[in-house]
């Protein structure tokens, strides 16, 4: 389509020939799988004699994933229109991609709607969805023409009439959110008991109240939390229907996660079908407009669609040991001793690794490069033994890894155990690294926040010599 057709292949020397130059954006796109842009990267970092930040920590994302797990959503809901939560992640390559694929997206201020109104994407495809805005967003909102925002207090309702007043609303419910990570509705949600006296008040106001949206929670890990959440959602419409209103949107947030994603949806569809058995079939997420009786679902996915896309890789700036005595060898005495490795990465909890305080996330590390040479491997298993000399057997020493300010708050893990053989120089990678962590980022003590290269992932352009055994390659780079 029009985005993809006006990506220029760059001309060159080898080194550039797999990359892509994209319309409006400084990074490249790698043509290859995450390994293969891995290691490109590292070719290209000398840490013994780069300028400052030139081992800074990096992303790599891989832009198919977010493609992949478009495609799933749409097998497995295929009736809701997914609305992107840019909070998540607001990268532009990834608003970009899901542009071009038709989503909808959801955004949380003023700052997300004008970065979704850049790329060209039309204000009907936004839903403001924060009950609680500031009264010059609002005005802005109206002015871009964004006119679908939520609300679950009375204040916003006059708020509301003061500044945008034709504005679509949806009233937010509280759910159960108990099975979930993040718990939302300690700060956002109408009780349902509260819906009728708000709906009462929206229609005084003379405001049009389209529908109900909940949010189970970030990180929902049980399904039964959806089919609840429907239900009340269904009992909000009654009351809408009383109050005089004739819904339909129904918005059944965010919270879905990689690995349960069809578990929930298995879940979410028959709720759906029992509770609001006129829901309109939307193919290809396309929206249902122009059909006056039917109901419209979407759902405000986050973490779902960049959690895995994002793949972190962090230099060893510095290392702190002393002899490792291992508990068995050492007796009662000597496990005293253990453990005593510390090493020190160039990004941690003010940086991407915020995750850690604000989303209870718990990244693990593995070794992208031992003694200097790439033993990055793609089914997850540690190296055994010194890439450089296959006789020398690894020692796994119990360590922490802490993160490059001057604060002791910025521990990534004192839970680890790597080679005792890692340099100063080498580097780990963290995968699952696309939800909740650049967008939080800060540069406390000067530091810069890693930067992003973006691949469009395994499958394309000399994928094959990457991941042959495995990708359990090594070599020099
Ligand atoms: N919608 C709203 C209103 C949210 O507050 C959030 C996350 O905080 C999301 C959607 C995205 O949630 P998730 O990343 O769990 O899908």
């Amino acid at each position: 389509d029009e985005d993809v057709s006006s990506l220029e292949l760059k001309d060159g020397d080898a080194a550039n020939a797999n990359y892509i130059k994209a319309p409006g954006s400084a990074q490249p796109i790698f043509f290859g799988s995450v390994e293969q842009q891995l290691r490109t990267v590292l070719a290209n970092v000398d840490v013994d004699n780069c300028d400052a930040n030139g081992e800074n920590a990096f992303f790599v994302a891989d832009l198919s994933e977010i493609y992949r797990q478009h495609l799933r959503w749409l097998r497995a809901l295929p009736r809701i229109v997914p609305f992107y939560a840019v909070k998540c992640n607001p990268d532009p390559h990834v608003l970009r991609l899901l542009a071009a694929l038709g989503t909808g997206f959801d955004c949380a201020s003023n700052g997300e709607i004008q970065s979704v109104l850049d790329l060209g994407v039309s204000p009907s495809r936004i839903i403001y969805a924060n009950p609680c805005k500031a009264a010059s967003f609002v005005r802005n909102a109206a002015a871009n023409n964004v006119s679908l925002t939520t609300f679950d207090n009375v204040d916003e309702l006059h708020k509301m009439k003061r500044f945008h007043p034709s504005c679509k609303l949806v009233v937010r419910i509280l759910t159960d959110d108990s099975k979930s990570a993040c718990q939302l509705g300690l700060k956002f949600g109408a009780p349902l008991d509260v819906v009728p006296r708000l709906l009462a008040k929206a229609r005084e106001l003379d405001l049009d109240v389209v529908g109900v949206s909940f949010h189970v929670g970030s990180g929902c890990y049980d399904p039964n939390s959806f089919a609840d959440a429907v239900a009340r959602a269904r009992k909000a419409f009654e009351y809408g229907r009383e109050a005089g209103y004739v819904f339909d949107l129904l918005d059944v947030g965010g919270g879905y996660d990689h690995d349960n994603f069809e578990t929930i949806a298995d879940v979410l569809r028959p709720a759906i079908d029992e509770h609001f058995p006129d829901a309109l079939f939307a193919p290809g997420g396309s929206n249902v407009e122009g059909k006056p009786h039917g109901l419209r679902i979407i759902g405000e996915p986050g973490r779902y669609y960049v959690q895995k896309s994002f793949t972190l890789a962090c230099n060893i700036i510095a290392k702190r040991s002393e002899e490792v005595v291992e508990p068995e060898e050492a007796g009662e005495e000597g496990s005293q001793l253990t453990p005593s490795m510390m090493l020190y990465q160039n990004d941690g909890v003010y940086g991407a690794f915020n995750n850690i305080m604000f989303d209870h996330q718990h990244p693990t590390p593995r070794v992208l490069t031992l003694d200097r040479h790439f033993v990055y491997r793609k089914d997850g298993s540690d190296p055994t033994h010194l890439p450089s000399s296959p006789q020398h057997a690894l020692r796994q020493a119990p360590c922490s890894i802490w993160g490059p300010t001057c604060d002791s708050i910025d521990l990534i893990t004192n839970k680890a155990r790597l080679p005792q053989e890692l340099q100063v120089g080498d580097w780990l990678v963290y995968e699952d690294m696309g939800a909740y962590t650049i967008c939080a980022a800060s540069t406390f003590n000067g530091l810069q926040r890693s930067e992003v290269r973006y691949t469009v992932g395994k499958g394309s352009y000399g994928d094959e010599e990457a991941t042959e055994g495995g990708g359990q390659g090594l070599s020099r780079w």
